[in-house]
C-alpha cells in the first residue's frame, strides 16, 4: 500500500486540472497550503473549489475575493455547469484529466457525484478518506479521478477537526477543552453569539452559556459538557458568520 503523500502526490501527477475543495464557512481553515506548492511545483492548473456556498449568505457569498476560485454548493448542484465552463477554459480544448483534493468533509465525493450526473459513486456519511484512485469519464474528453481527502497540518488537533466539521462531536475527545481553546482562539465572538459576558476563564464562559441555554446538571449546577458538544454543532451547522 502507497504512503497516504505518496498516493496525492500519485493523483497531482497524474492530473492536468486539480481542484481544490474548501469549505466556505471556513475558507482559510480548510485552504491546504502544503498542497498549493506541491501543485504549483509540478506547473498543474490549479481552481478553488468554494464548496457550501449554500450554507453561508449572498453577502458573504460576494465578500470572497479568491483568485482563480468558483463558488458552489455540491448538494443543490449550485455552480455545476459554471464549473464545467471554467474546467473547460483551463483545459483549453484538450483533453484532461482533473484531480480532486481537499480536507476531509469539504465535500469532495459529493461534487464529484454532482459533476458526472447520474452514475453514483458512493458518499461517505461520515469522514474518512477513499484510498482507491478511480478515473471516471465526466464529459467528452474530461475525466475526473476521485482521490483521498487530504490532510497537510502536521499534528491535526481535535480543534481543526471541529472547525472543518470533520468529526462529530459526540467523537471529539474532551469537548470542553477543546470548546475553551475555542471560546480564546474566538477572541469574543462565542460571547457575543450566546449573549453572555466575556471572562478570562473561557470555563467559565462555558459554565455561562450552559446557564443561558438552561442546561443544568442535578443540583442545577451548568452542565458544560452537553454546553459544549451543542457549541460545536451549532458551529458546524451555522448558517451565518459568529
Ligand atoms: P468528502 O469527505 O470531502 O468526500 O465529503 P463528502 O462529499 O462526503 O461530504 C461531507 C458532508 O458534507 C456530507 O454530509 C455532504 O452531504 C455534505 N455536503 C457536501 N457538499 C455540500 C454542500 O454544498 N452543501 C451542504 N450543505 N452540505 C454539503
Amino acid at each position: 500500500m502507497a504512503g497516504y503523500m505518496e498516493l496525492v502526490e500519485r493523483v497531482i501527477n497524474g492530473s492536468d486540472i486539480i481542484l481544490m475543495v474548501i469549505d466556505a464557512r471556513d475558507i482559510k481553515g480548510t485552504m491546504n497550503r502544503e498542497l498549493e506548492g506541491m501543485i504549483e511545483s509540478k506547473n498543474k492548473k490549479l481552481l478553488y473549489v468554494i464548496n457550501k456556498c449554500d450554507l453561508i449568505s449572498e453577502a458573504e457569498q460576494s465578500k470572497i475575493k479568491l483568485k482563480n476560485s468558483i463558488q458552489v454548493s455540491a448538494t443543490r448542484h449550485w455552480g455545476n455547469m459554471r464549473l464545467l465552463r471554467k474546467i473547460k477554459a483551463l483545459a483549453q480544448g484538450e483533453k484532461a484529466i482533473i484531480g480532486i483534493v481537499g480536507y476531509p468533509n469539504t465535500g469532495k465525493s459529493t461534487l464529484i457525484n454532482s459533476l458526472k450526473g447520474k452514475r453514483s459513486a458512493p458518499t461517505s456519511p461520515k469522514s474518512g478518506y477513499t484510498k482507491h484512485i478511480q478515473k471516471l469519464k465526466i464529459d467528452e474528453g474530461l475525466y475526473v479521478l476521485d482521490t483521498p481527502g487530504v490532510f497537510s497540518k502536521s499534528g491535526e488537533s481535535d480543534l481543526d477537526h471541529m472547525l472543518i466539521g470533520a468529526k462529530d462531536a459526540q467523537k471529539l475527545l474532551d469537548t470542553e477543552k477543546i470548546v475553551a481553546q475555542f471560546i480564546l482562539e474566538m477572541k469574543g465572538k462565542v460571547e457575543k453569539h450566546y449573549g453572555v459576558k466575556e471572562s478570562k476563564d473561557p470555563y467559565e464562559t462555558l459554565e455561562e452559556i450552559a446557564l443561558v441555554k438552561k442546561l443544568l446538571k442535578k443540583g442545577g449546577l451548568p452542565d458544560t459538557m452537553r454546553a459544549s458538544r451543542q457549541i460545536i454543532k451549532e458551529w458546524q451547522a451555522r448558517k451565518e458568520v459568529w
